[in-house]
């Protein structure tokens, strides 16, 4: 008999069993707009060119070492990261009041903010609202560390777009001093973000409510092309004098999926608030991951600390922005001339790696069945899937599911 008689299996993971039946799948047509990874115009996987030359610049680099990183990561890696999501003007910084922590990626980075909350939040019983939808770890890691999960609404299926009325009443009606996990930019699943009014409506009911904003960005520079629009929200709670956390993830906007580049930026009171916060951190750290990995953290540091490196860097960025615009483009175009029932204009206002398209679960499953297109149940595709190669026919699918 076996001690571990009675664990239960655990369901598999959607994203990562949609990967798994799109590779088992023999169809020269199927298509994979499932996982959140940049695809190139052939499809393939994209070693941005900035990384391939800090690759070699570090390979050659003869002071390199394999000994152990700091508890809270790599010091250049912090700063630059810090220094990337609150702008290098930043009043904050000047202050001496901006901490920050290398982390697991953008996942570890919201683990090690909750674990921290859950912790020393001073309220005790205090819940974090998520949105509804959301990118589903959200709901995972904060119950994950025993802080209980409320939902926000967030998506308006008649407009498809945001339902600020929704919002604001619960940001409203929550308990004082509640936790707000809130999406900076290309809101995932939703691709949907607020307007700069609309955020400054959001930062008046948070200021008055007095809840404590946590912010999650994992896609900066990857949703406009632009860093500074993309981090415009962030900044602008920041100038008006929110404390707050602040998850970054380098897997998109570097392509640096699989080595875990992260960081935990804390926008504290003061300096010693800061402090303490940062010792809490390390403290707990130290007991998860002992200290975090060195490659993807020292390629980012070398390119963000790099004038020459980080211009290109901006580029390659503006690239991979730029031909998911595109895509969005020739989807809605493709759609129009098919006469495809019901409006279609959300799939360019949406911005960053997704699309939610309001296409329903039995409808996913006709797409998935019929013509070998995979997404996720809530209909939601990865922009970056599709190409001028498959557009065409993803579109005909689509018209055809609908009808
Ligand atoms: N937050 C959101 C909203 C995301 O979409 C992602 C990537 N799917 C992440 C965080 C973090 O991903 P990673 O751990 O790979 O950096």
């Amino acid at each position: 008999a076996s001690i571990f008689e009675t664990v239960p299996g655990a369901p598999a993971d959607i994203i990562f069993a949609l990967t798994a039946a799109y590779k088992a799948d023999t169809d020269p047509k199927k298509v994979n707009l499932g996982v959140g990874a940049y695809r190139t115009e052939e499809g393939k996987p994209w070693v941005l060119p900035v990384v391939k030359k800090a690759d070699h610049i570090m390979v050659d680099d003869e002071d390199l070492d394999h000994e152990y990183l700091p508890i809270l990561g790599l010091e250049g890696f912090r700063k630059a990261s810090a220094k990337l999501i609150l702008g290098a003007d930043s009043k904050a910084i000047a202050e001496g009041r901006v901490g920050a922590a290398q982390c697991i990626s953008g996942t570890g980075a919201v683990f090690t903010g909750a674990q921290f909350l859950s912790r020393h939040y001073p309220i005790k019983g205090a819940a974090c609202y998520i949105s509804n939808p959301t990118w589903a770890n959200h709901r995972a890691i904060f119950e994950g560390v025993g802080i209980p999960v409320h939902e926000y609404p967030y998506w308006n299926p008649e407009t498809k777009g945001l339902d600020l009325t929704g919002m604001l009443a619960t940001m409203e009606s929550a308990p004082e001093g509640s936790i707000f996990l809130i999406h900076p930019c290309a809101h995932n699943p939703t691709g949907v973000d607020p307007t700069p009014d609309q955020w400054k409506q959001i930062a008046d009911v948070m200021e008055r409510k007095a809840h404590f904003t946590f912010f999650d960005t994992a896609y900066q520079g990857f949703a406009s092309g632009s860093l500074d629009k993309d981090a415009y929200s962030i900044r602008y709670f920041v100038e008006r004098g929110f404390e707050m956390f602040i998850a970054q993830s380098f897997s998109k906007n570097f392509g640096l999926y699989s080595e875990r580049a992260g960081n935990l930026t804390v926008v504290a009171r003061t300096p010693e608030i800061k402090n303490h916060i940062e010792s809490q951190i390390a403290k707990a750290q130290r007991a998860v991951i002992s200290n975090p990995p060195a490659y993807g953290s020292r390629l980012v540091s070398l390119v963000l600390n790099d004038e020459k490196l980080y211009k290109e860097w901006e580029e390659n960025l503006a690239t991979m922005a730029n031909r998911i615009i595109d895509m969005r483009k020739a989807l809605f175009e493709e759609l129009t001339k098919l006469g495809t029932p019901g409006t279609w204009n959300h799939i360019v206002d949406q911005i960053g790696m997704f699309s939610f398209t309001g296409l329903k679960k039995s409808q996913v499953q006709v797409l998935k069945e019929k013509y070998h297109v995979y997404l996720t149940d809530n209909g939601r595709i990865s922009m970056a899937g599709l190409n001028t190669k498959n557009v065409k026919y993803f579109a005909a699918a689509v018209d055809d599911v609908v009808r």
